[in-house]
């Protein structure tokens, strides 16, 4: 059943330094935004430990700290956070609309995409398992390495993540076996060179995940199985992390946005707009690239300002 509508001027979708950074700028800008947090309110830097790299944290800030001091600065200039899941969208019309939890449904005159992207996983069943159990699987190593100081870990993927994790955990941990399911690295050569000459990482290539083992509760080892010669065998681990890549969160969009082959929004080059007018993506939905708390930022700032004058320019 649908609750009474209600009328906007901006809608921020999301709530990671882009959505946040967005909500500040649009705020300050008298757009009154309500800004919508999802089900990983902070997004994904609230599964990050340290953040070094941010610039104007000369010791560095903690990943769910930052995002508190974000969501604090846009609440101060009234952006209104909100708990909630935007599931349905629809930019037919001039007015452009969406459904909160299925019911809500609020009018929009600008709408700020910042749902981010997630991280993908195998989806074996036993890896699946394990990771809601909390028990040694895990798609971030930064977050996670932590608790496999000295211990055996595995890690699937060839890219560029997967090369800078396995790099992290091989300073944490006793060793690391990689699985590369071709015969070649995706990554870039001096990413891959870095694990190729790190003594403690072993990468096996031709190498799929069949099962991640473990005793109901904690992993234990991984069944991996040579796609060249079939040979199957089980390698003794404590974590199993993931590292193939990650999935824009831009589904509900799918209808009548403009995307590629993966789910990243296409931005027009250099601003903020997509193929709709009054539609703005900001962060990790449209960067496969970047992908950096600062990068997301400036573009939830670049959306704010392109949504101002989009308003201002219909109210002439
Ligand atoms: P990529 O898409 O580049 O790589 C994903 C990797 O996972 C590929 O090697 C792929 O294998 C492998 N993979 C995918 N699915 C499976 C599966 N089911 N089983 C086994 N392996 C699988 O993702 P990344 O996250 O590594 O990188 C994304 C982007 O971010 C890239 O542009 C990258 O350059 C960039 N980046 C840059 C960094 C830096 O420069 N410091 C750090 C991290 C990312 P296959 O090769 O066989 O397809």
């Amino acid at each position: 059943m649908s609750e009474t509508i209600e009328s906007i001027k901006c809608l921020i979708i999301g709530s990671g330094p882009a959505g946040y950074t967005a909500g500040i700028y649009a705020s300050r800008a008298n757009m009154f935004p309500v800004l919508y947090q999802g089900t990983q309110p902070g997004g994904q830097l609230t599964t990050t430990n340290e953040v070094e790299n941010f610039p104007g944290y000369p010791e560095g800030v903690t990943g769910p700290e930052m995002m508190l001091e974000l969501q604090a600065q846009a609440k101060r200039f009234g952006t209104d956070v909100r708990d909630g899941w935007i599931t349905k969208v629809d930019f037919s019309g001039p007015i452009h609309k969406v459904w909160v939890n299925e019911t809500k449904e609020i009018h929009c005159e600008t709408i700020i995409i910042s749902t981010g992207a997630s991280a993908k996983y195998l989806g074996l069943e036993s890896e699946q398992k394990y990771l809601k159990l909390g028990g040694g699987v895990s798609a971030c190593a930064v977050c996670d390495g932590f608790f496999y100081r000295n211990q055996e870990v595995v890690i699937v993927g060839a890219g560029d993540s997967a090369c800078e994790e396995a790099h992290y955990l091989s300073k944490l941990c006793s060793k690391v076996t990689m699985l590369v399911r071709r015969d070649v690295f995706r990554a870039s050569k001096i990413m891959a060179n870095r694990v190729i000459n790190t003594d403690n990482i072993e990468i096996l290539f031709n190498t799929e995940t069949e099962e991640v083992l473990g005793d109901g509760q904690l992993v234990t080892a991984v069944k991996v199985k040579n796609n060249k010669t079939n040979v199957v065998h089980d390698i003794a681990a404590t974590g199993f992390f993931v590292a193939i890549g990650h999935k824009p969160n831009t589904d509900i969009f799918k209808d009548f946005l403009e995307m590629d082959e993966t789910g990243y929004i296409i931005n027009r080059p250099g601003s903020s707009k997509t193929n709709v007018e009054g539609v703005f993506v900001s962060g990790d939905a449209a960067d496969h690239v970047y992908r950096q708390a600062v990068t997301a930022a400036g573009t939830g700032c670049m959306a704010a300002l392109d949504a101002e004058r989009y308003l201002a320019a219909k109210a002439s």
